[in-house]
């Protein structure tokens, strides 16, 4: 048993600290989410020093490390400036699905630019009457001419605006029994006939990302955009889900130690009745609660990490770190305004936006209750 991180790995979190440090000032981050404004330039320069795709093989321009090194960057990125980080986390999501079952030529084409900061991904598998249930779909994808015709809605699909690629989750197989059976997913590239995509307006967080609508309509794609096996689908997502559920929990975490290092700075600073309130007991308190969850939480999530790293795959593990990271970020941002007291509920103080953002995590990448149902899952031994 070894709680460490290797040196390697803390050299990775330091610099990866350093670079948030330097780029995501409050000023910045401020500016971009009021202007519900992408960070591409600080996106570019943090895929040019090697931090987009860190876990992806040298040959198509990541570090060649594992997700564990990957939550340790998306921590630190999120700690600094939880939009930002968010955004710089995702910037390439759902393209682990190309690494896992792309082929050779696929690989190189669209996961280079994307390690470099220069592309952005997107991964459609919501549809509006489809959420947490994927294992039905309205779009569909069917044999035309030299390849296939998509046609359908999603819905709540991240990055959607700015997005060069999606990777649609699609009934390809209309017989299937489940329909689970006859699922794939397919490349579309941003300007393809027949695809728009149309933004769904203001939300409570993450707001840098756009969350966008997808349509289709007649959108022909080539052979070689089939990712992968035809009808695999959905195990292709279950098994992109296994390792981006524990990249959603290191968002999590970072946004709760942000949201706690700003409670204690504040505690330390602010006086009321003739003391630093940091000398209240129940501000001390606050802050114990507060430590004692991001340190189970980073527990959790470091090991969920590790683990896949081993090719150990442990959906029931996964979905602990994400739900928990997630409860825990949404509690300590709030324990983080109380502290603040009115002051953490003006935008300039920066924890009401931690806590705005940190929300996401609960729900996006399966809800809390769907990771419950994984866990409980695996506990009573129920398949499927
Ligand atoms: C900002 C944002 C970004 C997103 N980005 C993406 C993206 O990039 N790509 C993408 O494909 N999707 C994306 N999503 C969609 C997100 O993954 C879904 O919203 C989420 O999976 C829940 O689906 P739903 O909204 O349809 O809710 P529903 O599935 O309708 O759920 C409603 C409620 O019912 C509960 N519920 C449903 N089924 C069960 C069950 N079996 N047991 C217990 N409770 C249940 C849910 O937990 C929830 O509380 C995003 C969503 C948001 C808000």
């Amino acid at each position: 048993m070894d709680y460490e991180l290797n040196d390697e790995q803390k050299g990775i979190q330091r610099a990866a600290e350093e670079f948030a440090k330097g780029e995501f000032t409050k000023e910045v981050g401020l500016e971009l989410e009021r202007n519900h404004e992408y960070p591409s330039a600080i996106l570019k320069k943090a895929g040019s020093l090697g931090f987009i795709g860190i876990h992806f093989p040298q040959e198509y321009g990541g570090q060649g490390y594992g997700i564990l090194e990957n939550a340790l960057t998306v921590e630190a990125f999120c700690r600094r400036d939880s939009g930002i980080g968010v955004c710089l986390s995702i910037s390439s999501f759902a393209s682990e699905i190309i690494l896992r079952s792309g082929s050779d030529a696929q690989k190189k084409k669209y996961l280079i630019p994307l390690t470099k900061g220069e592309a952005v991904s997107a991964g459609g598998f919501t549809e509006p009457d489809h959420g947490s249930d994927i294992t039905q779909l309205r779009t569909v994808a069917t044999r035309g001419g030299k390849g296939y015709v998509i046609n359908g809605v999603k819905t709540f699909i991240s990055n959607g605006k700015i997005a060069n690629f999606v990777i649609v989750l699609c009934q390809s197989d209309p017989q299937a029994k489940p329909p689970y059976r006859g699922h794939s997913t397919f490349l579309v590239e941003k300007g393809t006939d027949g695809f728009e995509v149309s933004d769904l307006g203001e939300k409570m967080g993450i707001r840098m990302t756009s969350t966008t609508e997808m349509s289709f309509d007649q959108v022909k794609v080539p052979d070689e955009n089939l990712i992968g096996t035809l009808n695999k689908g959905f195990y292709q997502v279950l098994e992109f889900f296994d390792e981006s559920r524990v990249m959603v929990a290191a968002q999590a975490l970072g946004m709760a130690q942000g949201g706690f290092d700003r409670a204690l700075d504040y505690a330390k600073k602010r006086e009321q009745f003739g003391q630093k309130i940091v000398e209240f007991q129940v501000t001390q308190h606050k802050l114990a609660d507060m430590a004692t969850q991001i340190e189970a939480a980073r527990c959790l999530v470091y090991k969920a990490g590790w683990n896949f790293d081993q090719g150990r795959i442990d959906p029931k593990l996964t979905s602990m770190a994400k739900m928990y990271a997630g409860r825990v970020a949404v509690e300590v941002c709030q324990e983080a305004i109380q502290i603040h007291g009115g002051y953490g509920y003006m935008l300039e103080y920066e924890v009401e936006r931690f806590y705005r953002d940190a929300r996401i995590t609960e729900i996006y990448e399966g809800t809390r209750e769907i990771q419950k149902n994984t866990i409980a899952g695996a506990l009573i031994g129920k398949k499927g």
